[in-house]
């Protein structure tokens, strides 16, 4: 699945109208959440009968394409059947409980209810009355068939609408073998370093940001509340996020891609973000670099270039010697490996090698990503066995 996202212009009561199908959504998706909770072991197929009878009963749901309103009750049942997991696989901490939705941005239409008119122009033609916009974006959308475009989502943001086509294409990029494996260490003095004892400098585009972002916000806070210029002051602060999320977003990707395309297997550590940020003094610098938007997209490109991607487990990878394995230990401060084996090491770069070595003794698990990193509109994830649900809006 590729994702091809285009800035919508349309007039006013289009986005009006945009905006009543993204609340139908989400009336639907708490609608059901509502009936699973107080019905006793609701399954989906009941959820999917359930909507026929809302359906029935709210004429603005009628309105919505039939197919978009299940897609909403998927949406309901992924967030059910994630908390089912995350039970089962008894994670420690919160099991993220379905909650109800208060401010959703994104409805999905599948493959009903729409039409590309020119590859340029998009027509919604259920009874929400959005109909004709144009697209904005250099995306060739005429280079695929309709038919390979599964999913369309109208996505709300600070600075506007975009639309998201989800097309189902099989990317992969045939590249020939490097001989090269890395171990990468993430730290919070550098954005990693690898067991070649390179590094890659943190970008910290958020502590940049952050002065502007504590402006934006007091000036919300200083607003009258309800008024309209609190309204503006609040999409300010929405577009300054926009605007940190989107270099952060770059940042990982670009740097993913580059790391990918010049080794063979790349292994890093299967870090729990929850655990870490619980560490309040780790946190920002954690959140800050983006970390976890870069190993998502290192799986992402290691699952389309065919290279192997694996996370091994960050039990005293900068404790153990990677010479000889004793342990040494060593407080954060320390910025050196000593050894009695006369190893003598940066720190971070004895512990990329720990994180190669593992991965290359087998005892971590592939990657494995399947799924788009666009697939939910918002950057919630879907890495396999991860529990973090850290919500980055886009
Ligand atoms: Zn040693």
């Amino acid at each position: 699945m590729i994702v091809y996202e285009f800035k919508i212009k349309g007039k006013k009561h289009q986005y009006q109208a945009i905006d009543e199908a993204i609340k139908t959504g989400q009336f639907v998706r708490n609608k059901c959440l509502r009936y699973w909770i107080d019905g006793q072991k609701v399954s989906r197929a009941e959820l999917y009968r359930y909507n026929t009878t809302l359906r029935s009963e709210y004429p603005f749901v009628k309105d919505l394409n039939s197919h978009a309103c299940q897609a909403s009750v998927e949406r309901c049942w992924s967030s059910i059947a994630r908390f089912f997991d995350n039970c089962k696989k008894q994670i420690p901490g919160k099991k993220g409980y379905p909650r109800f939705k208060k401010n959703a941005r994104s409805v999905e239409y599948k493959t009903s209810g729409w039409k590309l008119l020119d590859p340029k122009h998009i027509e919604f033609t259920d009874k929400k009355g959005i109909g004709k916009l144009k697209l904005i974006g250099t995306w060739d959308l005429a280079f695929y068939s309709e038919d390979k475009i599964k999913r369309v989502r109208l996505v709300r943001r600070a600075d506007g609408y975009y639309c998201q086509f989800c097309i189902s294409v099989d990317v992969k990029d045939e590249l020939s073998p490097t001989h090269q494996t890395i171990g990468l260490d993430v730290g919070l003095k550098e954005f990693y370093t690898d067991s070649m004892g390179r590094t890659e400098p943190n970008p910290r585009f958020y502590r940049q940001g952050e002065e502007r972002l504590k402006f934006y916000q007091r000036r919300v806070s200083r607003k009258k509340k309800g008024s309209i210029n609190r309204k503006k002051a609040i999409n300010k602060l929405g577009r300054k996020h926009l605007k940190i999320s989107r270099q952060r977003e770059e940042h990982a990707k670009r740097l993913a891609r580059c790391v990918i395309q010049s080794n063979d297997l790349v292994a890093y550590e299967d870090l729990r973000i929850k655990n870490l940020v619980k560490n309040h003094c780790l946190a920002k610098s954690i959140n800050d670099a983006g970390w976890y938007q870069f190993r998502k997209w290192l799986e992402y490109f290691g699952a389309k270039m065919n290279r192997v991607t694996v996370a091994v487990s960050p039990a005293y990878t900068s404790q153990n010697c990677s010479n000889c394995g004793a342990v040494v230990k060593k407080s954060l401060s320390t910025r050196t490996h000593i050894c009695a084996c006369g190893c003598q090491l940066d720190r971070d770069k004895n512990a990329a090698i720990n994180i190669l070595n593992r991965a290359l003794g087998t005892t971590g698990h592939v990657g494995t990503w399947i799924l788009d990193p666009n697939a939910s509109g918002d950057l919630s994830s879907t890495i396999a066995g991860s529990p973090c649900d850290s919500k980055i809006g886009l």
